[in-house]
């Protein structure tokens, strides 16, 4: 993918390289599946941050390719979105995590957890960054006597034997299996590293869920001629009245503009890789009645073309 391992600051100079590709622009002709049915993305949760929502839950997708699916993130409250959203636990294959904010892996363990409790015998892969070995491991014996309980009890398979899990330090092809070539790349996300951003290339779409990332060149490179861009999205105008509701708001303000990208940044990131659909979640702020779909595709629109989708929960793209 060509991408450095070191978080830089977003490079004007590959925007513009990339505006000029959108003349040829080969990946406006969509290919047809090859086999099973289109591939799916289904946004989970869309609300940014770990603060529990009423109406938004913490972020979560899901890439279903060849019925097969692949879980992006562990907000809060992932299985029952999953549940919500029509997929059965019992197939739940492979978990990535993009970095470890609890707003991504708060249910990481819960998810596995419930998915055995429901029926789940099968294997289950896991990848994210370090920790993620010992947090598995040590989640499994957090609750060892829940599971212990329930093989006894209901006559269940063990389950840290159905798990495998994968530490990924640096980016690269993260799995290739018949369904999909996932890929990741480092973004920038300070104090976080790594943080890492995936795509997903199946047969018929392309697909790259951004993380948490302040404009990243590693994303623009791996997004590059993608169907779907995920990107976080802040609304900046709301960013003060956000942080406001916390004492240590300076410190708060100057986390989320260091490692987070704007709406606007959002499109000028969509434009220079040359994705066909920039989809906005990780809404921060999710549920300000002051920031309607509108002024978030208003905020994103003079900088990218092509289409724009203000992520909510559930919605399938
Ligand atoms: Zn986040
Ligand atoms: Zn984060």
């Amino acid at each position: 993918m060509g991408a450095s391992a070191t978080p830089g600051t977003f490079d004007r100079r590959v925007f513009l390289a990339s505006t000029a590709g959108l003349l040829a622009a080969p990946w406006l002709s969509r290919r047809l599946p090859a086999r099973g049915s289109r591939t799916r993305l289904i946004l989970l949760g869309t609300a940014g941050g770990p603060r529990p929502k009423r109406d938004n839950a913490a972020p979560s997708q899901v890439v279903i390719a060849n019925e097969v699916p692949y879980v992006v993130d562990c907000g809060n409250g992932v299985a029952r979105q999953l549940v919500l959203a029509g997929v059965s636990l019992q197939q739940l294959r492979h978990v990535l995590l993009t970095h470890h904010h609890s707003d991504h892996n708060a249910d990481y363990g819960n998810l596995l957890l419930l998915a055995w409790s429901s029926g789940l015998r099968t294997r289950v892969d896991t990848w994210g960054p370090p920790p993620i070995a010992r947090m598995t491991s040590q989640f499994l014996e957090l609750n060892a006597y829940d599971i212990e309980t329930r093989i006894a009890d209901e006559g269940r398979v063990p389950l840290a034997p159905l798990v495998h899990v994968h530490e990924m330090a640096g980016p690269g092809v993260v799995l290739q299996d018949d369904n999909v070539k996932v890929t990741s790349a480092l973004v920038d996300h300070p104090p976080v590293r790594p943080a890492f951003a995936y795509r997903f290339d199946a047969a018929d779409r392309s697909i790259v869920i951004s993380g948490d990332t302040a404009p990243s060149d590693n994303l623009v490179r791996l997004a590059r001629g993608a169907d779907v861009l995920v990107h976080e999205a802040l609304y900046l105008p709301a960013v003060d009245r956000l942080v406001a509701r916390v004492p240590n708001a300076s410190t708060l303000r100057a986390h989320i503009i260091g490692s987070h990208t704007s709406a606007e940044d959002c499109g000028r990131v969509a434009a220079a890789a040359g994705v066909r659909t920039l989809v906005l979640s990780h809404l921060v702020p999710p549920d300000d009645p002051e920031v309607t779909e509108q002024m978030w595709v208003d905020a994103a629109r003079p900088h990218f073309a092509g289409e724009i989708i203000v992520g909510r929960d559930l919605m399938e793209i």
